[in-house]
């Protein structure tokens, strides 16, 4: 069996005013560095704003930063928006891109996923490509249909396992308190393992995380599914020692 180093990421969204954020960063760099060795790789994404000083509390410890989003582009007029190579720039090594929430709010589809993350291959850095159904569409029967599309569209044809990893949200779980159970979980996980395995090389290294409501109380029942190799972990990662836990069940 493929041993994959489990990846537990946290999204800060549009959370964190500097006193806060940097708080959290040092508490959690100082947990890790502490602890020595861990049985995950360990993410912060924290909003644009604290990138650059949380690479800076954070780069003696094995705490890796990422952005929330990048644009497809190297540079130009794009207001408001930063390049993948800017975040690689600062330190940055990975970077979210096709949150739900930025597909909804900005309306990006899942072609434009793939340009960005084509983006953040480019720059050094290494895509979590988010996908996930809404509850409608699991209400309809289609989740596998469209998870497996988005990862179809949303994943380039250079992904590899290094330069990549899959996010699967169930929407309807993300920051609502509703986690998928782990027969679902483990169901779509298995399918998303499946395309990968078919469509790359090394589709069995890919790292698959699950996010939704993930806390540490079931953040244990989750990691120990066979295709789950880690979660993307929004509200509880916030709270270091709710954090920390999920870290700890690694
Ligand atoms: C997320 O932000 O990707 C997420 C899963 O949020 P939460 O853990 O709060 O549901």
């Amino acid at each position: 069996m493929t041993q994959r180093r489990p990846l537990i990421a946290g999204n800060w969204k549009m959370n964190c005013l500097r006193a806060d954020g940097l708080a959290l960063a040092s508490d959690l760099a100082a947990k890790a560095s502490e602890k020595g060795a861990l049985g995950c790789d360990v993410l912060v994404c924290p909003p644009a704003t604290l990138l650059s000083e949380v690479v800076g509390v954070t780069k003696d410890s094995t705490v890796a930063v990422g952005g929330q989003d990048c644009h497809v582009a190297t540079s130009g007029a794009h207001t408001g928006d930063i390049a993948a190579p800017m975040l690689a720039d600062i330190g940055a090594r990975y970077v979210l891109v096709g949150h739900s929430e930025r597909r909804a709010d900005h309306g990006e589809s899942s072609t434009d996923i793939r340009c960005k993350a084509i983006a953040a291959h480019d720059a050094g850095l290494v895509a979590v490509v988010c996908v996930g159904e809404t509850e409608q569409e699991r209400d309809l029967g289609a989740t596998l249909s469209v998870v497996n599309g988005q990862v179809a569209v949303s994943v380039p044809d250079g992904a590899t396992a290094k330069n990549t990893v899959i996010a699967y949200e169930p929407v309807w779980a993300i920051g609502t308190g509703r986690t998928a159970s782990v027969e679902e979980v483990a169901e779509v996980h298995t399918a998303i393992r499946s395309e990968l395995v078919k469509r790359f090389e090394d589709g069995n290294e890919f790292r698959i995380l699950y996010g939704g409501s993930v806390k540490p109380s079931n953040a244990a029942e989750l990691l120990a599914l066979e295709d789950v190799d880690g979660a993307l972990v929004g509200g509880a990662s916030l709270k270091v020692e709710d954090f920390w836990k999920i870290i700890e069940t690694c």
